[in-house]
């Protein structure tokens, strides 16, 4: 039997380990090479929609994770300032029967040591940490990346490489798309926290994805773990760039720099965000979306490809949309340029209209004034059906161009 092709995979986030599952399965035997010494999510949780589970379905993925992540019954929208419900979504039930796939919340760090196990367990994929790509050479022959390990400096062939590198991707800098190709700070911050159940307020006890919105300001709540915690993501706009923090998910915010702006807020919100012991902080970027994500035998995926504002709670989903289509092509195509090629075509246009979306979807979330008055009004005129209607585009993703 012939030996396999190989692909080189930069990063090992989520889109790095799902991409290296769907190369395998395409018939690749994939390293994987990521930066950090030791991989562990530290984010907290996650949201997967239905447009991300449909994917990790067809990766063979779905039951390993459903095992350890959680169904919330309903998305629900409520009034920052009086706790009113402006839209209950009944995702729980209806999500299967209307987009195909569950809508599911998970602890990173679970759907993590799902994707690493599934990894670990597959003869042809490794997983090698602290190595830190450096650069590398498309050749008439294939790819040579280069990268450094434990301060050694090394050269590897392959016949693909996909940078799964995030926000700040080393592969996609040295695509060389210009100075204008740079992340766009955007003038908002994450705050993450978990609550244990039961130190949470009795109204915020619900198996239920909960999004409050205030004024230039909003707070998205579920419970992980068996609801064992809740989730806690707070957006705020702020000045605070925190630029030259590499590690991002690690920075360290003070309690008293998140209470005071949920003063106003009802008493479920403002309880919540109280019992939190400690906080993260996260400044939010995306990039503008690019016309190209290939080049020969190189392809961007994930975050380094599109990042995205988390307003859609769409980037990991995204990552995972990518990483399906990736083994659509290489399945199709046994030839890196052709496979990579189809993989772009497939992906970047709608992979673009979910970072424009998520920009608009920001800036519709923090209204204030009688802009949020129409907003509001809005939403509780419309049915449910329609409300649900506007995320068909989103969730409603069965791997078409
Ligand atoms: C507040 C917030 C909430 C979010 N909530 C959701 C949500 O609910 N649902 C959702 O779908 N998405 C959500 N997202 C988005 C999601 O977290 C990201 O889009 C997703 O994690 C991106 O995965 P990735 O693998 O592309 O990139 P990353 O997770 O950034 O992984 C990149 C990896 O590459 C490694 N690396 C970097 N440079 C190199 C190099 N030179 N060599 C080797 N390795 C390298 C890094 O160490 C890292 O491990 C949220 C984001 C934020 C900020």
């Amino acid at each position: 039997m012939a030996d396999k092709q190989h692909a080189i995979i930069a990063g090992g986030g989520i889109g790095g380990l799902a991409a290296a599952v769907a190369l395998s399965r395409a018939g690749w035997r994939v390293s994987v090479l990521e930066r950090a010494r030791a991989l562990e999510e530290t984010g907290a949780g996650i949201q997967l929609a239905p447009n991300a589970t449909g994917v990790l379905n067809e990766l063979g993925l779905l039951d390993l994770v459903m095992e350890v992540a959680t169904t919330p019954e309903n998305l629900r929208i409520r009034r920052a300032s009086d706790g009113l419900e402006l839209a209950r979504f009944p995702l729980g039930v209806i999500a299967e029967a209307r987009w195909g796939a569950p809508y599911a919340v998970i602890h990173r760090a679970d759907l993590q040591k799902v994707l690493l196990e599934r990894c670990a367990a597959d003869p042809d994929i490794t997983v090698e940490t602290g190595a830190v790509v450096t650069g590398f050479a498309d050749h008439a022959q294939g790819v040579e990346v280069a990268f450094q390990q434990d301060d050694v400096k090394r050269r590897i062939p392959c016949e693909a490489l996909i940078g799964a590198d995030g926000l700040r991707s080393t592969i996609r800098g040295l695509m060389g798309l210009g100075k204008t190709d740079a992340p766009i700070w955007s003038g908002r911050t994450a705050w993450r926290a978990l609550v244990p159940l039961d130190q949470a307020p009795e109204g915020v006890r619900k198996l239920e994805t909960t999004l409050w919105l205030g004024a230039k300001c909003h707070l998205v709540h579920y419970p992980l773990r068996e609801g064992a915690l809740i989730n806690v993501v707070a957006i705020t706009e702020d000045d605070w760039r925190g630029e030259e923090a590499k590690d991002l998910w690690t920075i360290s915010g003070e309690p008293a720099d998140v209470t005071p702006r949920f003063s106003g807020w009802h008493g479920d919100a403002r309880k919540l965000v109280r019992a939190a012991p400690s906080w993260k902080r996260w400044p939010l970027f995306d990039r503008q979306p690019i016309r190209r994500w290939t080049q020969g035998r190189v392809a961007l995926l994930g975050d380094a490809a599109h990042p995205m504002l988390p307003f859609y709670a769409q980037g990991a989903a995204q990552a995972i949309e990518d990483a399906g289509a990736l083994g659509r092509a290489f399945k199709q195509f046994p030839e890196a340029r052709s496979a990579l090629g189809t993989y772009e075509r497939a992906r970047i246009t709608r992979a673009a209209a979910v970072v424009t979306a998520s920009r608009r979807q920001g800036s519709i979330y923090h209204m204030s004034g009688l802009l949020a008055l129409a907003r509001d009004l809005t939403m509780t005129s419309l049915s449910q059906h329609m409300l649900m209607a506007r995320l068909d585009w989103l969730y409603n993703y069965k791997g078409q161009t």
